[in-house]
Protein backbone atom coordinates (compact mmCIF):
# COMPACT_ATOMS: atom_id res chain seq x y z
CA UNK A 1 0.00 0.00 0.00
CA UNK A 2 1.18 3.41 -0.70
CA UNK A 3 -0.32 5.98 1.38
CA UNK A 4 -2.26 9.47 0.15
CA UNK A 5 0.19 12.21 1.09
CA UNK A 6 -1.87 15.01 3.01
CA UNK A 7 -1.08 18.67 1.43
CA UNK A 8 -1.16 20.88 3.86
CA UNK A 9 -0.83 23.37 1.25
CA UNK A 10 -3.96 22.46 -0.35
CA UNK A 11 -5.58 22.14 3.12
CA UNK A 12 -4.20 25.35 3.98
CA UNK A 13 -5.55 27.14 0.72
CA UNK A 14 -9.20 26.14 0.93
CA UNK A 15 -9.34 26.99 4.60
CA UNK A 16 -8.04 30.62 3.83
CA UNK A 17 -10.34 30.72 0.76
CA UNK A 18 -13.28 29.84 3.22
CA UNK A 19 -11.84 32.38 5.93
CA UNK A 20 -11.72 35.60 3.27
CA UNK A 21 -15.21 34.52 2.70
CA UNK A 22 -16.37 35.15 5.86
CA UNK A 23 -14.14 38.10 6.87
CA UNK A 24 -16.01 39.58 3.28
CA UNK A 25 -19.12 38.56 5.43
CA UNK A 26 -18.23 40.13 8.66
CA UNK A 27 -17.63 43.28 6.86
CA UNK A 28 -20.73 43.78 4.74
CA UNK A 29 -23.45 42.01 7.72
CA UNK A 30 -21.51 42.82 10.66
CA UNK A 31 -19.24 45.87 9.83
CA UNK A 32 -16.58 43.41 11.77
CA UNK A 33 -12.87 44.36 10.45
CA UNK A 34 -11.06 41.68 11.98
CA UNK A 35 -7.25 42.63 13.11
CA UNK A 36 -3.91 41.56 13.77
CA UNK A 37 -1.10 42.87 15.46
CA UNK A 38 2.42 41.22 15.13
CA UNK A 39 5.07 42.45 17.39
CA UNK A 40 9.01 41.50 16.20
CA UNK A 41 11.76 42.41 18.36
CA UNK A 42 15.39 42.82 16.72
CA UNK A 43 16.40 41.25 13.46
CA UNK A 44 16.49 37.53 13.70
CA UNK A 45 16.17 36.44 10.58
CA UNK A 46 14.11 33.41 11.05
CA UNK A 47 11.22 35.62 13.10
CA UNK A 48 11.54 38.39 10.02
CA UNK A 49 10.68 36.21 7.65
CA UNK A 50 7.81 34.70 9.91
CA UNK A 51 6.67 37.80 10.71
CA UNK A 52 6.31 39.05 7.21
CA UNK A 53 4.42 35.67 6.21
CA UNK A 54 1.63 36.45 8.72
CA UNK A 55 1.57 40.16 7.00
CA UNK A 56 0.98 38.83 3.79
CA UNK A 57 -1.81 36.01 5.18
CA UNK A 58 -3.17 38.76 7.12
CA UNK A 59 -3.68 40.70 3.27
CA UNK A 60 -4.76 37.43 1.62
CA UNK A 61 -7.73 36.58 3.25
CA UNK A 62 -8.87 40.70 4.38
CA UNK A 63 -7.43 41.17 7.36
CA UNK A 64 -6.49 44.68 9.07
CA UNK A 65 -2.54 43.66 9.98
CA UNK A 66 -0.55 46.27 12.44
CA UNK A 67 3.08 45.25 12.37
CA UNK A 68 5.41 46.47 15.40
CA UNK A 69 9.07 46.47 15.00
CA UNK A 70 11.04 47.28 17.62
CA UNK A 71 14.78 47.28 18.58
CA UNK A 72 16.99 44.22 19.82
CA UNK A 73 17.81 46.63 23.18
CA UNK A 74 13.79 47.46 23.58
CA UNK A 75 13.47 47.53 27.68
CA UNK A 76 10.80 44.60 29.23
CA UNK A 77 8.69 47.72 30.77
CA UNK A 78 8.96 49.44 27.23
CA UNK A 79 7.63 46.04 25.49
CA UNK A 80 4.73 45.81 28.57
CA UNK A 81 3.39 49.51 27.59
CA UNK A 82 2.88 48.30 23.42
CA UNK A 83 0.98 45.18 24.86
CA UNK A 84 -1.18 47.25 27.31
CA UNK A 85 -1.63 49.86 24.46
CA UNK A 86 -2.78 46.73 21.71
CA UNK A 87 -4.92 45.30 24.45
CA UNK A 88 -6.60 48.43 24.67
CA UNK A 89 -7.43 49.03 20.83
CA UNK A 90 -10.51 48.09 19.59
CA UNK A 91 -9.03 47.68 16.21
CA UNK A 92 -6.58 45.09 17.25
CA UNK A 93 -8.60 41.46 17.95
CA UNK A 94 -5.34 39.12 18.05
CA UNK A 95 -2.11 39.78 19.31
CA UNK A 96 1.20 37.83 18.29
CA UNK A 97 4.46 38.80 19.92
CA UNK A 98 6.60 36.71 17.77
CA UNK A 99 9.29 34.41 20.04
CA UNK A 100 12.37 33.95 20.72
CA UNK A 101 12.74 37.44 22.57
CA UNK A 102 15.95 38.93 23.48
CA UNK A 103 17.46 37.27 26.99
CA UNK A 104 16.93 40.58 29.25
CA UNK A 105 13.04 40.03 28.33
CA UNK A 106 11.39 36.92 30.30
CA UNK A 107 9.03 35.45 27.61
CA UNK A 108 6.08 34.68 29.70
CA UNK A 109 6.04 37.96 31.36
CA UNK A 110 5.00 38.86 27.94
CA UNK A 111 2.95 36.29 27.05
CA UNK A 112 1.23 36.30 30.71
CA UNK A 113 0.08 40.62 30.06
CA UNK A 114 -1.55 39.78 26.51
CA UNK A 115 -5.25 39.84 27.16
CA UNK A 116 -6.25 36.29 27.07
CA UNK A 117 -9.40 37.41 24.74
CA UNK A 118 -6.95 38.40 21.89
CA UNK A 119 -4.37 36.07 22.69
CA UNK A 120 -4.67 34.23 19.24
CA UNK A 121 -1.29 31.88 19.86
CA UNK A 122 -3.19 30.19 22.50
CA UNK A 123 -0.47 30.20 25.35
CA UNK A 124 -2.14 32.45 28.05
CA UNK A 125 -2.49 29.83 30.88
CA UNK A 126 -6.17 31.15 31.29
CA UNK A 127 -6.42 29.65 27.15
CA UNK A 128 -4.38 26.61 28.11
CA UNK A 129 -6.97 26.23 30.80
CA UNK A 130 -9.91 26.60 28.82
CA UNK A 131 -8.27 23.94 26.16
CA UNK A 132 -8.28 21.14 29.25
CA UNK A 133 -11.57 22.06 30.01
CA UNK A 134 -12.99 22.20 26.43
CA UNK A 135 -13.74 25.64 26.17
CA UNK A 136 -11.38 26.76 23.83
CA UNK A 137 -11.82 29.32 20.88
CA UNK A 138 -7.93 29.61 20.39
CA UNK A 139 -6.51 26.05 20.26
CA UNK A 140 -2.45 26.76 19.78
CA UNK A 141 -2.11 26.94 15.88
CA UNK A 142 0.34 23.81 15.09
CA UNK A 143 -2.08 21.48 16.59
CA UNK A 144 -4.97 23.37 15.52
CA UNK A 145 -3.62 22.67 11.78
CA UNK A 146 -2.60 18.95 12.66
CA UNK A 147 -6.47 18.60 13.78
CA UNK A 148 -7.65 20.05 10.30
CA UNK A 149 -5.40 17.92 8.11
CA UNK A 150 -5.98 14.77 10.52
CA UNK A 151 -10.33 15.33 9.49
CA UNK A 152 -9.92 16.92 6.31
CA UNK A 153 -8.20 13.53 5.55
CA UNK A 154 -11.35 12.15 6.08
CA UNK A 155 -9.48 10.00 8.97
CA UNK A 156 -12.12 8.68 11.76
CA UNK A 157 -11.27 10.23 15.44
CA UNK A 158 -14.25 9.19 17.57
CA UNK A 159 -12.85 5.84 19.31
CA UNK A 160 -9.41 5.64 17.00
CA UNK A 161 -5.92 4.86 18.91
CA UNK A 162 -4.02 8.29 19.13
CA UNK A 163 -0.89 8.08 19.53
CA UNK A 164 1.40 11.28 20.33
CA UNK A 165 4.86 11.39 20.30
CA UNK A 166 6.50 14.20 21.86
CA UNK A 167 4.99 16.41 24.97
CA UNK A 168 6.04 19.87 24.84
CA UNK A 169 3.67 22.86 25.82
CA UNK A 170 3.52 24.07 22.40
CA UNK A 171 2.73 20.28 20.14
CA UNK A 172 2.58 17.77 22.02
CA UNK A 173 0.87 18.15 25.08
CA UNK A 174 -2.29 20.36 23.42
CA UNK A 175 -3.36 18.25 20.55
CA UNK A 176 -3.34 15.31 23.19
CA UNK A 177 -6.00 17.23 25.02
CA UNK A 178 -7.33 18.72 21.79
CA UNK A 179 -7.93 14.93 20.33
CA UNK A 180 -9.18 13.56 23.82
CA UNK A 181 -12.27 16.31 24.16
CA UNK A 182 -15.41 14.48 24.04
CA UNK A 183 -16.17 16.32 21.23
CA UNK A 184 -16.72 16.15 17.00
CA UNK A 185 -13.21 15.38 15.39
CA UNK A 186 -11.83 14.73 18.74
CA UNK A 187 -13.21 11.98 20.94
CA UNK A 188 -9.92 9.47 20.69
CA UNK A 189 -8.34 7.13 23.09
CA UNK A 190 -4.77 9.21 23.49
CA UNK A 191 -1.31 8.14 24.03
CA UNK A 192 1.50 10.19 24.44
CA UNK A 193 5.19 9.17 24.30
CA UNK A 194 8.32 10.59 25.07
CA UNK A 195 12.16 10.19 26.10
CA UNK A 196 10.82 8.43 29.56
CA UNK A 197 9.11 5.90 27.49
CA UNK A 198 9.66 2.15 28.14
CA UNK A 199 8.60 1.05 25.10
CA UNK A 200 7.46 3.25 22.38
CA UNK A 201 7.02 1.05 19.81
CA UNK A 202 4.71 -0.81 22.03
CA UNK A 203 2.40 2.20 21.69
CA UNK A 204 3.27 3.22 18.12
CA UNK A 205 2.25 -0.08 16.78
CA UNK A 206 -1.54 0.56 18.04
CA UNK A 207 -1.47 4.27 16.90
CA UNK A 208 -4.58 4.66 13.91
CA UNK A 209 -3.77 7.97 14.51
CA UNK A 210 0.41 8.57 15.11
CA UNK A 211 1.40 12.78 15.30
CA UNK A 212 4.83 12.93 15.92
CA UNK A 213 6.56 16.24 17.53
CA UNK A 214 10.15 14.93 18.78
CA UNK A 215 12.27 17.01 16.72
CA UNK A 216 14.39 14.43 15.69
CA UNK A 217 14.94 13.04 12.12
CA UNK A 218 13.85 8.98 11.32
CA UNK A 219 12.29 8.95 15.34
CA UNK A 220 9.64 7.26 13.90
CA UNK A 221 10.67 3.74 11.43
CA UNK A 222 8.31 1.82 9.19
CA UNK A 223 8.71 -0.90 12.01
CA UNK A 224 6.60 1.22 14.45
CA UNK A 225 3.77 2.14 12.52
CA UNK A 226 0.91 0.05 12.14
CA UNK A 227 -0.51 -0.26 8.56
CA UNK A 228 -3.22 1.67 7.64
CA UNK A 229 -2.26 4.17 9.92
CA UNK A 230 -2.26 7.86 9.42
CA UNK A 231 1.27 9.35 9.99
CA UNK A 232 1.14 13.60 10.93
CA UNK A 233 4.46 14.50 11.00
CA UNK A 234 5.31 18.07 12.81
CA UNK A 235 8.94 17.53 12.65
CA UNK A 236 11.18 20.13 10.92
CA UNK A 237 15.00 19.09 10.78
CA UNK A 238 17.62 20.37 8.98
CA UNK A 239 19.14 17.84 7.56
CA UNK A 240 21.72 19.76 5.29
CA UNK A 241 21.62 21.91 2.20
CA UNK A 242 20.62 21.82 -0.65
CA UNK A 243 22.48 22.53 -4.19
CA UNK A 244 20.97 26.16 -4.50
CA UNK A 245 22.02 26.61 -1.03
CA UNK A 246 18.44 26.32 0.84
CA UNK A 247 18.30 24.25 3.80
CA UNK A 248 17.58 20.79 3.17
CA UNK A 249 14.30 19.75 5.68
CA UNK A 250 13.13 16.49 6.96
CA UNK A 251 10.35 15.37 9.56
CA UNK A 252 10.72 12.96 11.72
CA UNK A 253 8.88 10.26 10.40
CA UNK A 254 11.59 7.92 7.81
CA UNK A 255 8.97 9.36 4.85
CA UNK A 256 10.19 7.07 2.06
CA UNK A 257 9.72 3.66 4.46
CA UNK A 258 6.38 4.21 6.64
CA UNK A 259 4.70 5.86 3.15
CA UNK A 260 4.63 2.33 2.15
CA UNK A 261 2.92 1.40 5.58
CA UNK A 262 0.71 4.26 6.20
CA UNK A 263 -2.52 4.87 4.23
CA UNK A 264 -2.25 8.99 5.08
CA UNK A 265 1.09 10.53 5.57
CA UNK A 266 2.04 14.42 5.40
CA UNK A 267 5.33 15.39 4.22
CA UNK A 268 7.88 17.59 5.07
CA UNK A 269 8.19 19.90 3.78
CA UNK A 270 4.25 21.13 2.84
CA UNK A 271 2.48 19.19 5.59
CA UNK A 272 1.63 20.30 8.94
CA UNK A 273 3.80 23.58 8.16
CA UNK A 274 1.69 25.50 6.01
CA UNK A 275 -1.42 24.96 8.47
CA UNK A 276 0.14 26.92 11.47
CA UNK A 277 -0.34 30.30 9.56
CA UNK A 278 -3.79 29.65 8.21
CA UNK A 279 -4.82 28.45 11.73
CA UNK A 280 -2.93 32.32 13.25
CA UNK A 281 -5.66 33.79 11.12
CA UNK A 282 -8.59 31.63 11.56
CA UNK A 283 -8.19 32.50 15.49
CA UNK A 284 -8.31 35.91 14.63
CA UNK A 285 -11.40 35.62 12.67
CA UNK A 286 -12.89 33.93 15.85
CA UNK A 287 -11.76 36.80 18.16
CA UNK A 288 -12.99 39.56 16.05
CA UNK A 289 -16.11 37.16 16.09
CA UNK A 290 -16.08 37.17 19.81
CA UNK A 291 -15.49 41.13 20.12
CA UNK A 292 -18.24 41.56 17.65
CA UNK A 293 -20.66 39.97 20.37
CA UNK A 294 -21.24 37.31 17.48
CA UNK A 295 -19.75 34.14 19.52
CA UNK A 296 -19.04 33.68 23.13
CA UNK A 297 -15.69 32.80 24.64
P1 LIG B 1 10.51 20.06 21.82
O1 LIG B 1 10.05 21.14 22.72
O2 LIG B 1 11.97 19.82 21.64
O3 LIG B 1 9.85 18.69 22.36
C1 LIG B 1 10.18 17.46 21.79
C2 LIG B 1 9.44 16.37 22.54
O4 LIG B 1 9.73 15.14 21.92
C3 LIG B 1 9.84 16.23 24.00
O5 LIG B 1 8.68 16.02 24.78
C4 LIG B 1 10.76 15.03 24.01
O6 LIG B 1 10.66 14.26 25.20
C5 LIG B 1 10.21 14.20 22.87
N1 LIG B 1 11.24 13.39 22.23
C6 LIG B 1 12.41 13.80 21.70
N2 LIG B 1 13.06 12.75 21.15
C7 LIG B 1 12.28 11.67 21.36
C8 LIG B 1 12.42 10.31 21.05
N3 LIG B 1 13.49 9.83 20.39
N4 LIG B 1 11.43 9.46 21.41
C9 LIG B 1 10.33 9.92 22.06
N5 LIG B 1 10.15 11.21 22.38
C10 LIG B 1 11.12 12.07 22.04
O7 LIG B 1 9.92 20.19 20.36
P2 LIG B 1 8.55 20.86 19.81
O8 LIG B 1 8.61 22.32 19.99
O9 LIG B 1 7.38 20.10 20.29
O10 LIG B 1 8.74 20.55 18.25
C11 LIG B 1 8.86 19.24 17.76
C12 LIG B 1 9.22 19.29 16.30
O11 LIG B 1 8.15 19.92 15.60
C13 LIG B 1 10.46 20.11 15.98
O12 LIG B 1 11.14 19.53 14.89
C14 LIG B 1 9.91 21.47 15.57
O13 LIG B 1 10.76 22.17 14.69
C15 LIG B 1 8.63 21.05 14.88
N6 LIG B 1 7.58 22.09 14.87
C16 LIG B 1 6.99 22.36 13.69
C17 LIG B 1 5.99 23.30 13.63
C18 LIG B 1 5.32 23.60 12.32
O14 LIG B 1 4.59 24.55 12.20
N7 LIG B 1 5.51 22.77 11.31
C19 LIG B 1 5.59 24.00 14.78
C20 LIG B 1 6.19 23.65 15.99
C21 LIG B 1 7.19 22.69 16.03
P3 LIG B 1 11.07 14.79 26.65
O15 LIG B 1 9.93 15.67 27.10
O16 LIG B 1 11.17 13.56 27.46
O17 LIG B 1 12.36 15.54 26.47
Amino acid sequence: MTATIISGKEVATAIRAELKAEVAELKEKHGIQPGLATVLVGEDPASVSYVTAKGRGCEEIGLASFQHTLPADISQEDLLKLVDKLNNDPKVDGILVQLPLPKHIDDNKILYAINPDKDVDGFHPVNVGRLVIGESIFPPCTPAGIQELIVRAGTPTKGAELVVVGRSNIVGKPIAVMMLQKAPNANSTVTVCHTGSRDMTLHTLRADILVVAAGVPKAVTADMVKPGATVIDVGVNRIGTTASGKAKLAGDVDFEAVKEKASAITPVPGGVGPMTITMLMKNTVMAAKAAGGLIKI
